[in-house]
């Protein structure tokens, strides 16, 4: 197979040992002679799957009790809307950090106007810092956040402090760092950056948030249905699962999310140092809040011609997706927990090969 360096923003670069336990499984499912996708989920074995997927989650995030981990379909943009839909009664206050923040608040403000409230914005530098010294209304039912910017490379680090529940979309950094789940009252995100493939959602969900709000909420949106019956009202989204459960397999043969944490660091400053200190690049994201997972640079002034060059130079040494989302340009790394240290090693490389060749 060809060698390449996967630097993919979404879908993106999987442990290998989860691609080929999931070829396994699609061949042979735990020896029952049948593909996993051609059996029954109300099965043994595909119960026990899902059970050790959630014991996993819960296990790799230290997940307290009173809270409910749910594996579900349509995407995180879907929990744009069933987060509202489950969650906000009078007022809901958002953070908008970029592209996915903004759609998070939009969707609220879709269904219930003006009782969705912008609380502070970056919009004013093209989202290249995460804003501070803003105040949390305390009569919100909520706070939304989104912990890791996909496209801008800026990251929320720390686990924050919210008067109210704070809600939090972690699909690009789910598991890059350990958390403090009992900061927050509901977490979700789409597998595909950093726990599998496309196809499966997670949630996070402090079970006493529920239940407090007057409409009727569609029985496929509403959280109780799915924690009632353990992420199985409907077809779960199996294959997505098998490769969600071996992910977190991995990961925890790794040593865990402190050990992705360590990995993750060393791999975000190895490139962040060389952005640095080669002068024909230069870092988009302001340095205190710049992402460990998506690693945003553009051509420094007065070599902005060199661009297409440097992404031929990139492209013949086996460098992938490193383009920069349209509404930022220039170049974008993303270094999930999957990408190895070989590759951001190869991306450096490149970069000094590139700067003693121009
Ligand atoms: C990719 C991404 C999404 C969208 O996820 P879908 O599962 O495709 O709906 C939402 N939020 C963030 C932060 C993302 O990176």
């Amino acid at each position: 197979m060809k060698i390449v360096h996967n630097f993919n923003a979404g879908p993106c670069v999987l442990p290998k040992d989860a691609i080929n336990a999931g070829i396994e499984a699609l061949k042979d499912f735990k020896g029952s002679g049948m593909s996993v996708i051609e059996i029954s989920h109300r099965t043994k074995d595909w119960e026990s799957t899902m059970a050790e997927t959630v014991a996993l989650f819960r296990e790799l995030l230290n997940i307290p009790d009173n809270y409910k981990v749910l594996f579900v379909g349509g995407g995180a943009s879907t929990q744009f809307m069933a987060v509202p839909f489950n969650l906000l009664e009078n007022k809901a206050a958002y953070l908008e950090t970029g592209v996915w923040a903004k759609k998070a608040f939009a969707e609220a403000k879709l269904l219930y106007g003006d009782k969705a409230v912008k609380v502070a914005s970056s919009a004013d530098l093209n989202f290249t810092y995460i804003p501070k010294g803003y105040e949390i209304p305390k009569d919100a039912d909520y706070f939304h956040i989104t912990t890791n910017n996909t496209i801008y490379g800026t990251e929320i680090h720390t686990d924050m402090d919210s008067p109210v529940t704070l809600v939090a979309d972690m699909s690009s950094d789910i598991m890059s760092r350990p958390i403090d789940v009992s900061k927050y009252g509901l977490i979700y995100g789409g597998a595909q950056k950093n726990v599998g493939t496309a196809g499966v959602t997670f949630i996070i969900v402090r079970e006493d948030i529920l239940g407090k709000v007057s409409r009727v909420i569609p029985t496929m949106v509403d959280y109780r249905t799915h924690i009632k019956e353990d992420s199985m009202f409907n077809t779960p989204p199996v294959f997505p699962i098998l490769i969600m459960n071996e992910t977190l397999k991995w990961v925890k043969a790794q040593g865990g999310v402190a050990s992705m944490y360590k990995k993750n660091v060393e791999k975000a400053a190895l490139l962040y140092n060389e952005i640095d200190r080669n002068p024909l690049f230069v870092g988009t994201a302001a340095k205190e809040d710049r992402s460990l997972m998506n690693i945003c640079f553009v051509m420094n002034k007065g070599h902005e011609d060199k661009e297409e060059a440097f992404m031929a130079f990139a492209k013949e040494r086996g460098m992938v997706g490193i383009k920069g989302h349209r509404s930022v340009g220039g170049f974008r790394a993303s270094t999930y927990n999957a990408c190895p240290i070989e590759s951001v090693q190869a991306l450096v490389a490149c970069m000094q090969e590139f700067e003693k060749a121009v």
